[in-house]
């Protein structure tokens, strides 16, 4: 089944984007499950969780960490954190900068649509944030991260993906020393499609690849 699902969503994508199937509501045989059938690249949104994946799965495969993490739980996960789409503090670079002991590639989020969510910077926020984290040693920023509005509307998501794709654009004219903003994270299960029209790099897919928990 997860064969299955990952077969088909990676033909219907094809090498254009890195497929992260999000394991966070299952188990790790179901994860090793993914893996056998050619996942490499993993998202998990709780310290616990990333863990438990990163001890059970070969060193070829990448576990991101995708969601919101505590300033506090930076220390735990440190040695295991290469990719984080998360960041949206200053708190988190100092503690990444503490604790890590390698460069950690970094998606900064972006609440785009200013909608339900309290995660993400307001695009407005962003080249400021570009500026403080440019002290930091630990933190490689590669690109910019955004969740959709919870709608079935899929012009306004489309929006919404498209805004990100135009900051990344303009932050890239900037043309930051040491900043390469060249990924865009965005899209899951339900609006992967309308993520990848809009450029999309990565795209974060739980269920339609692991199954409904
Ligand atoms: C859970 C989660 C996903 C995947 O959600 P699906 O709808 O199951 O594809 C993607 N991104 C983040 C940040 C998540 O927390």
């Amino acid at each position: 089944m997860i064969k299955d699902n990952y077969t088909n969503i990676r033909q219907e994508i094809g090498d254009e984007a890195t497929i992260i199937a999000v394991t966070k509501y299952h188990t790790v045989e179901e994860t090793l499950e993914a893996y056998e059938a050619g996942v490499r690249d993993f998202g998990e949104n709780r310290p616990e969780g990333f863990l438990e994946k990163r001890k059970a799965l070969p060193a070829d495969a990448n576990v991101h960490f995708i969601g919101t993490l505590q300033s506090r739980k930076v220390k735990q996960i440190a040695d295991d954190l290469y990719y984080l789409h998360s960041l949206d503090r200053e708190s988190i670079a100092k503690k990444i900068e503490q604790y890590s002991n390698h460069t950690v590639k970094c998606f900064i989020q972006v609440n785009v649509s200013g909608e339900d969510s309290k995660h993400g910077l307001i695009p407005e926020e962003v080249p400021e944030f570009l500026e403080t984290l440019s002290e930091y040693e630990k933190i490689e920023v590669i690109g910019l991260m955004t969740m959709a509005p919870h709608t079935e509307d899929r012009s306004l998501i489309s929006e919404v993906f498209k805004r990100l794709s135009e900051l990344k654009q303009k932050l890239a004219e900037d043309n930051r020393a040491n900043i390469q903003i060249k990924e865009l994270s965005m899209g899951m299960s339900n609006d992967y499609d309308i993520a990848l029209q809009n450029g999309a790099t990565f795209v974060r897919i739980g269920s339609k690849i692991m199954g409904s928990r």
